[in-house]
């Protein structure tokens, strides 16, 4: 007989009710296992009341954290400015020390965007506004806004073959956010001179949109965090690649309020496909 398919649920969280009638939120885990012939199943409830007390603990001073970075770094690029523009001609060092910290001056503004960003995500205060994209277009479009940055890492972005003729239901802007994001991704972790291709494809009433890369691939125990905020699997190369490591939570948490999925194949050393799931408009 053929074997069952292996079954496997890993951490999806529901809200329980006690015997008192209050909710809790819990964590659910189920699997299988195959014991003397017999198919048995796990499953494993845990009480995530105190974690998520923490998580939220954690946003908020992150956030208030960021809010609070702003105002004192907006005087600073502003500083930087006026220093390059008035100062009258710099020496070639000073110039190199201004333009160093107005780059990591830039980094930081996009570090505490992204961060605000995704705490207002989290918090459900994004408004969306979802239409039928005509998805030819669409890609086309979002492939031509990032070629520059592909060109930066001397790599090309290519379509694999036509978008099927089809509209998906999204927001627009949203939607190029994410899709920009994986492909500066890919263009990141790709060897220079290589081509990232991109594909489009129809599953019944949904829509993929995916992404390959012949980049080092995701090691396999980075699966479970890849998608969370700050995750990077290897922060040595931090400031090599650039980035904070929330592009794919902001990614993943705009994917799944456009009622999408995101998520990606991937084996160690040969490369990664990131890829995104739409319903069709
Ligand atoms: P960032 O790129 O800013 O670090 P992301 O959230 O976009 O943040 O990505 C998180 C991590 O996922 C990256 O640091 C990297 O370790 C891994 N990753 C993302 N895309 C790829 C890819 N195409 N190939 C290999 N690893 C990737």
């Amino acid at each position: 007989a053929a074997q069952p398919e292996a079954f496997n649920i890993h951490g999806h969280e529901v809200r329980c009710v006690r015997k008192d009638g209050s909710e809790f939120s819990a964590s659910m885990s189920f699997s299988d296992v195959q014991v003397g012939g017999r198919r048995l199943f796990t499953a494993l409830v845990m009480d995530i009341t105190e974690r998520k007390r923490i998580d939220r603990m954690k946003s908020e001073f992150i956030s208030t954290v960021s809010h609070e970075l702003r105002t004192p770094l907006t005087a600073l690029i502003g500083s930087l400015a006026l220093l390059k523009e008035e100062s009258g001609p710099l020496s070639p060092t000073a110039a190199t020390f201004i333009e160093m910290a107005d780059k990591n001056a830039d980094r930081l503004v996009s570090l505490v965007n992204d961060i605000l960003e995704i705490e207002k995500i989290e918090a459900g205060m994004v408004e969306l506004k979802m239409e039928r994209i005509a998805l030819g277009s669409f890609m086309e479009k979002a492939l031509a806004m990032n070629a520059g940055y592909a060109e930066q890492h001397g790599i090309r972005y290519q379509l694999a073959s036509p978008p099927p003729t089809v509209e998906v239901m999204a927001d627009r802007d949203r939607l190029l956010q994410v899709l920009t994001n994986l492909l500066s991704n890919a263009a990141k972790y790709s060897p220079s001179s290589e081509v990232v291709s991109v594909r489009a494809e129809r599953l019944d009433n949904r829509v993929k949109i995916s992404v390959t890369d012949c980049g080092p691939g995701v090691p396999d125990e980075f699966r479970s965090r890849i998608f969370g905020k700050f995750a990077q699997a290897d922060t040595s190369d931090t400031t090599k690649k650039g980035g904070s490591g929330l592009g794919l939570a902001i990614s993943k948490a705009l994917v799944e309020a456009m009622n999408g999925q995101i998520g990606y194949d991937s084996a160690v050393g040969a490369g990664a496909t990131f890829y995104i799931v739409l319903p069709v408009a």
